[in-house]
C-alpha cells in the first residue's frame, strides 16, 4: 500500500519503516538491525522496552484514566514526590507539566509574562532569545527559536524576537577559540539589553548547551554564571530550556548544573519519560508561583498535562535512571564515546570539530577545517551523513538550521557500552569516507 505523504503531511519519500525496538536498537520491517544513536529525538534514555515502564502505564490506565489536571492524582504525587526528593535543583520546587517541549516553553514564557505583571511590571512583555536555538514548532516558539529552516513559508507570521548571540566558541568572531570569547558574548548580551531597553524585558530563553540546532555547542568557561549576573541586576528572568538537556543527558541532573547556575524557571522534556510518554514540565521558583497567586492570576492548564499515564511513566523512568546509575553512566560513557571520536576523526580534512557533554555529542563537518569554510547548502551534507551512516547501521541525529550546518548530533540511550561505540565510529568513518566534492 502506498505509505507516502502520511506523515508529515506533505508527500514524502517512502518512510523507514520500523518492526520494534528493544533496548539501544531499532528493528526495521527488512530485519535490518539499526543502532538508535539518536535516542529517536535525543529521547530515549534509558532505551526502549523496559517492562516496569509498560507495567507502570499499565496500572495507571487501570486506577484512573483520565481527570481534568488541576485534580491530584496519586500518579502526579508520585512524580512530584520522586523530582522533588530526587531530581529537581531546591530552589525550583514549583511544578507545571505539559505534553511538550514546545508547550512546556510557552507555559513557561506565559508564568515569566504573569509573573513581572504580578509585581508590576505589566511592560515587561518581550522575550530574548538567541539567534542559534530550538524551542519549539508551535507559532510562537517557530517565532522565538533562531532555527531559519524550521521556519521557511512561515515568516509572515512569525513574530521576530530580540535575539543574542549563541556562544559558539569554534565561531567566535574573534577567532576560534578566542580567550576573549567570553567576554565577547556577555558584551552582545549587555548591548542587546541596552538597545531593547531592559524595562521591557521579561526573560531570556536559553539552552544551556546548544541542542540539535547547533550540534552541542557548550558555551566558554563562565558564560552563564557571569550572563545571570547581568540578568539579574536588570530584573530579566532566566528561563532554561532543558528539553534536549535535561534529566540526565548530559552526565547531571540538568545541564544548567554543569555551570553552576540557577534558572528561575527550568524546562524540561523528552528525557523526562524517555519516550515512554509524552511528557513535559516547567519547574519555578515559590516566590514566581506564589506572587502569580497573590495577583489573583491562573496559569491555565492543558488537557493532557498531568496524564495519570504520562506521570506513572516518567516516575518510572527516573526511578530507572537513579536505580541503575544511568546519570552517571552517561557522563562516562558520554566522555569516553566523545573521546574515541575525537582520536579518530577530530583531525579529518572535514572535522572542524567534535564537543558536547555526556551523551549529547555534535560533529560539525566542513569544507575545509583550516577555514572552516562550510559545504554549499545544496550539498545537503548533514543528509548525506546521516544516510550514509544508516546504510552503516546507525541512526545519528541530523542537526542545524540551514544556515549553520552541517552537524550530525549523538544522543543515545545511556545504556550503550563498548560495541555501539565501535559501531558509531565505523559508521562516521563510512560517512566521512564518501563526501560530496562540493
Ligand atoms: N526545546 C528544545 C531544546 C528541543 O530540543 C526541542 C525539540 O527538539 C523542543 C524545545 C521542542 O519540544 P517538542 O518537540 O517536544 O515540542
Amino acid at each position: 500500500r502506498n505509505m507516502t505523504g502520511i506523515w508529515p503531511f506533505v508527500a514524502a519519500n517512502a518512510p523507514t519503516t520500523l518492526s520494534h525496538a528493544q533496548g539501544a536498537y531499532l528493528y526495521l520491517q527488512n530485519d535490518r538491525k539499526i543502532l538508535d544513536a539518536a535516542g529517536g529525538a535525543v529521547v530515549a534514555n534509558i532505551g526502549h522496552g523496559r517492562r516496569e515502564v509498560a507495567d507502570a502505564i499499565h496500572a495507571a490506565t487501570m486506577n484512573a484514566t483520565y481527570v481534568v489536571p488541576p485534580w491530584l492524582t496519586p500518579e502526579r504525587q508520585g512524580l512530584v514526590e520522586e523530582l522533588r526528593d530526587h531530581w529537581l535543583p531546591q530552589h525550583l520546587p514549583c511544578v507545571h507539566l505539559c505534553s511538550g517541549g514546545s508547550e512546556a516553553n510557552e507555559s513557561a514564557i506565559k508564568i515569566a509574562v504573569q509573573y513581572q505583571a504580578a509585581i508590576g511590571q505589566p511592560q515587561r512583555k518581550l522575550i530574548l532569545a538567541r539567534n542559534l536555538s530550538y524551542h519549539g514548532t508551535t507559532i510562537s516558539m517557530a517565532g522565538l527559536s533562531g532555527h531559519a529552516s524550521r521556519k521557511r513559508g512561515l515568516e509572515s507570521i512569525l513574530e521576530q524576537h530580540p535575539h543574542i548571540q549563541t556562544p559558539y566558541p569554534l565561531r567566535c568572531p574573534l577567532g576560534p577559540h578566542h580567550p576573549d570569547a567570553c567576554q565577547y558574548y556577555l558584551q552582545d548580551l549587555e548591548d542587546t539589553i541596552q538597545r531593547v531597553g531592559s524595562e521591557n524585558i521579561a526573560a531570556l530563553v536559553a539552552e544551556p548547551i546548544n541542542g540539535s540546532s547547533g550540534g552541542a555547542i557548550t558555551p566558554p568557561d563562565g558564560y552563564w554564571q557571569r550572563a545571570q549576573e547581568i540578568l539579574q541586576r536588570h530584573g530579566i528572568l532566566l528561563i532554561m530550556d532543558e528539553v534536549m538537556t535535561g534529566f540526565g543527558r548530559t552526565g547531571v541532573a540538568f545541564g544548567s548544573q554543569l555551570y553552576s547556575v540557577q534558572p528561575d524557571l527550568l524546562v524540561a522534556g523528552k528525557g523526562l519519560a524517555g519516550g515512554y510518554a509524552a511528557i513535559a514540565g516547567v519547574f519555578g521558583r515559590e516566590e514566581i508561583a506564589n506572587a502569580i497567586s497573590a495577583a489573583g492570576f491562573n496559569v491555565m492548564f492543558h488537557t493532557f498535562g498531568a496524564l495519570p499515564q504520562s506521570c506513572a511513566a516518567a516516575t518510572a523512568v527516573l526511578k530507572i535512571l537513579r536505580e541503575e546509575n544511568l546519570v552517571q553512566r552517561a557522563g562516562v560513557i558520554g566522555q569516553h564515546t566523545l573521546e574515541r571520536l575525537q582520536a579518530s576523526f577530530g583531525q579529518h580534512p572535514n572535522v572542524a570539530e567534535i564537543r558536547g557533554a555526556g551523551m549529547l555529542i555534535g560533529i560539525e563537518i566542513v569544507k575545509d577545517r583550516n577555514t572552516l569554510e562550510r559545504f554549499d547548502e545544496s550539498a545537503r551534507v548533514t543528509e548525506h551523513i546521516a544516510g550514509a551512516a544508516l546504510d552503516a547501521g546507525v541512526f545519528f541525529y541530523p542537526g542545524g538550521t540551514g544556515e549553520y550546518r552541517d552537524v550530525i548530533c549523538i544522543g543515545a540511550p545511556f545504556i550503550i557500552d563498548e560495541p555501539e561505540i565501535e559501531l558509531m565510529e565505523t559508521a562516521l568513518g563510512a560517512a566521512l569516507a564518501n563526501l560530496p566534492k562540493g
